[in-house]
């Protein structure tokens, strides 16, 4: 049996490509300096995946900053006020990545969107009328020829034509299929091209395939495929799907030419059925995604075998891989010193699922494999109750809820009124999401506190002498309603995950999710109970400076949870509902000290969304916006609840949105387009909204004419007494040299706009 990988991660184990990245945007390295980091590593990974006896290893899986851009590039997809900065190849890239301002023009960057179900984010490619596709750049040929200089072959990976045309974003007359044409002569060429070099496979994504399709959609895809393969310049073609099954597509898929199908059998519920139901095609590979590569468990050997067991008389050769590509777990678990090895023994991360595909090869070769050691000693793992995970008090807290505890009274409009009167805010109130900016201070302190350096104490005084800087910032920009910082946070999820009892976290357990960005996800590893207040001391600390309101911060149970990696032996709404209570337990503390306006983050609302529309309401929706309305439905009418939600496209849960039955949300919307806002009048929602006026993941400034200009777009379409002003997300990531500006020329707009009404 062979093995195989869709994708490997490409931070580096010590995140060493960010770090280099961002040395080059400081401009404190040069190109080059960049560019050999980054071939250090690559041929670091693809040693370590051909060390571990992995048969197919991907390139061009690496990229700078996110593959898709990369595609974009590729084919020439470079809308034309990037090209018209003039800046080089590089620098375009990036410029299209993160947007620019400087002494050649000034410019937004491109859209930025959830990539599917996971907490990854990809850079929408724009597809313009006259953008001309065509084979534009060398990337994946460069990358599989430095793999082959140093002895590795390996199979190209990109984007496939169908999922390429369906997540672009077309701005002019044109639709996907008015670029089918040219993309797939830049798909041959790319073909051709690698078949001069003799690579043996090529593998295309075509995640899209698992959404719901239609049968214009399949059409399409069918159309598109047949077309491409009619000449595959003698080479073998992988079409890689990932994150759930194939049922509206599995019939025209196995009847493509192609060499292999990558089908997901870790969250693909129907994929079993599909494969024994309809049976595969015996001359084509089928690679079985087994091992999950999305979650930080060791895999369940006997599951896997059963799987391959049913499948085997179904299909010919199968070859062992993982679910998704490793770029959604961490490097590997040599960096963990702080996890106890009785725990330690229950988790895998990229490099040991490696392991574990190379353990199932060997294990599947050997006559019984079910009697093998490494088959006995994986049972017997999860045949034991894992040491520290469960606790009856919870449990019974549970089992009493009613369902009045997942409603908040009086209703909407009778909190809004008392919430007017009680806190007086100015119309148009300005805010911001939360966090300030998480400076090399701020960082070092917290590195200090970690290492022992620095004394609890110490840490606590620091991070409190920041909030009051911060507080007196605010002031003196003119905000309306404060926020304390989120100095003593590293992100939103972790902080939590660190004093919720139930929580495992690493030390370097990184996953990227956007650009230069990586997140380090908590892991769920029992029953999950608040230990004791967490952050009622600084909010009521952030709220004896200032006479103006203080927002406590808080992260909602659906975020935490879809941040976290979860158990996959709890259903997660069971672990959701855990962490309802113990943020409602914060959110009643809260209160109780007299904050008065408290913000519940679910910026991760929809992440685990099902893809299939389908299954929205009955997996998902169901129990998640009952689940937010747990943590505040117990507080006094004139309380104001806040949420925030991020990269959320929402336009087609609006309803449920406003099910959560805050007072106000705010929301990312200066990214993309304004007809999220179309839908909120179209679907009268009822909560007040605070529409980001402006992109915080850029380092760009907003003049208050850009802002002003938002606003009133905005107003033509949200009731004046309902707005907010906000920039679209938290101010960590960006420096105070911009932050400060951008919020005075953000308060200038909303006091421009009251003036005016
Ligand atoms: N309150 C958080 C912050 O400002 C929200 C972050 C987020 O939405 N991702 O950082
Ligand atoms: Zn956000």
């Amino acid at each position: 049996m062979r093995t195989s990988i869709i994708g490997y991660p490409r931070i580096g184990a010590q995140r060493d490509l960010k770090f280099a990245i961002e040395k080059y945007f400081k401009k404190e390295t040069t190109g080059e300096k960049l560019e050999e980091t980054a071939r250090a590593l690559r041929a670091r990974h693809w040693r370590q995946v051909a060390a571990a006896g992995i048969d197919f290893i991907p390139s061009n899986d690496f990229s700078f900053y996110d593959t898709f851009l990369d595609a974009a590039v590729l084919f020439n997809c470079v809308p034309a006020r990037y090209r018209a900065l003039g800046l080089d190849e590089r620098d375009t890239y990036f410029a299209m990545a993160r947007g620019y301002q400087g002494a050649a023009g000034d410019v937004h960057a491109l859209a930025m969107k959830k990539w599917f179900n996971t907490n990854y984010h990809y850079l929408v490619p724009e597809l313009e009328d006259d953008t001309e596709i065509r084979l534009a750049g060398r990337k994946p040929f460069d990358q599989y020829d430095e793999a082959k200089a140093l002895g590795f072959e390996t199979r190209p990976v990109l984007p496939g034509p169908y999922t390429f045309l369906k997540l672009a974003r077309y701005t002019g007359r044109k639709q996907a299929a008015d670029f089918a044409e040219p993309l797939l002569a830049a798909y041959g060429e790319l073909l051709a091209q690698f078949a001069e070099r003799n690579a043996g496979w090529i593998q295309f994504d075509e995640p899209y395939l698992v959404h719901d399709q239609s049968a214009e959609d399949v059409a399409f895809f069918t159309d598109l495929y047949s077309k491409l393969l009619a000449d595959k310049h003698g080479l073998r073609v992988l079409v890689q799907t990932y994150f759930g099954d194939v049922r509206d597509s599995y019939a025209a898929l196995t009847a493509l030419p192609v060499d292999a199908i990558g089908l997901d059998f870790a969250e693909g519920r129907k994929t079993l059925e599909l494969v024994t139901g309809q049976g595969f095609p015996k001359d084509k590979l089928l690679v079985a995604g087994l091992v999950n590569g999305k979650n930080i468990w060791r895999a369940n050997y006997a599951k896997i075998l059963d799987v391959l067991e049913a499948i085997a008389p179904h299909a010919g050769e199968v070859v062992l891989g993982t679910s998704c590509s490793l770029l959604h777990v961490p490097y590997t678990l040599a960096n963990e010193p702080k996890l106890a090895p009785a725990e330690k023994a229950y988790f895998a991360f990229a490099e040991e699922k490696l392991a574990e595909l190379a353990e199932l090869k060997s294990l599947c070769s050997a006559e019984r494999p079910r009697e093998t050691a490494a088959y006995k000693a994986n049972v017997a793992l999860w045949e034991a109750n894992r040491p520290n995970s469960a606790d009856a008090a919870v449990d019974a807290r549970l089992a009493k809820l009613t369902p009045a505890d997942f409603t908040r009274s009086p209703a909407f409009g009778e909190r809004a009124a008392i919430q007017a009167s009680e806190l007086k805010l100015p119309k148009f109130p300005t805010t911001t999401i939360g966090s300030f900016p998480q400076t090399a201070d701020v960082r070092a302190n917290r590195a200090a506190f970690r290492k022992g350096t620095k004394s609890a104490a110490e840490y606590d005084a620091f991070n409190k002498a920041e909030t009051k800087r911060c507080i007196e910032q605010q002031e003196k920009i003119g905000l309306d309603v404060l926020v304390h910082g989120e100095f003593e946070r590293n992100d939103m999820v972790e902080f939590f995950g660190e004093h919720l009892a139930g929580f495992r976290f690493t030390s370097n357990g990184w996953v990227q999710s956007y650009g230069t960005r990586c997140v380090k996800p908590p892991v769920i590893w029992g029953d999950v109970s608040r230990r004791a207040p967490m952050t009622v001391d600084m909010a009521v600390y952030a709220q004896s400076l200032s006479k103006k309101p203080v927002k406590g911060m808080l992260t909602g149970p659906v975020t935490i949870l879809n941040w976290s990696f979860p158990r996959e032996d709890i259903p997660i709404r069971r672990s959701t509902e855990q962490i309802a209570l113990a943020i409602r337990d914060e959110v009643l503390d809260l209160e109780a000290h007299g904050i008065r306006i408290i913000q519940i983050d679910e910026a991760a609302l929809r992440e685990k969304l099902p893809l299939r529309k389908s299954d929205w309401h009955c997996a998902y929706l169901d129990w998640a916006i009952p689940a937010f309305r747990l943590v505040h439905s117990g507080v006094k009418p004139g309380t104001q609840i806040h949420t925030h939600m991020c990269y959320s496209e929402f336009n087609d849960i609006i309803a449920d949105i406003d099910a959560m039955d805050a007072d106000v949300i705010s929301f990312e919307a200066s990214r993309a387009d304004l007809t999220i806002l179309d839908a909120l009048a179209a679907a009268h929602f009822r909560t007040a909204v605070g529409p980001g006026v402006y992109d915080i993941h850029s380092p760009r400034i907003p003049s208050t004419d850009e802002i002003l200009g938002q606003l009133r777009k905005i107003l033509q379409k949200v009731d004046p007494d309902k707005l907010w002003v906000n920039p679209d997300c938290g101010l960590k990531t960006r420096g105070w040299a911009e932050t400060i500006p951008s919020l005075e020329n953000m308060t200038q707009a909303a006091k421009a706009l009251r003036s005016e009404a």
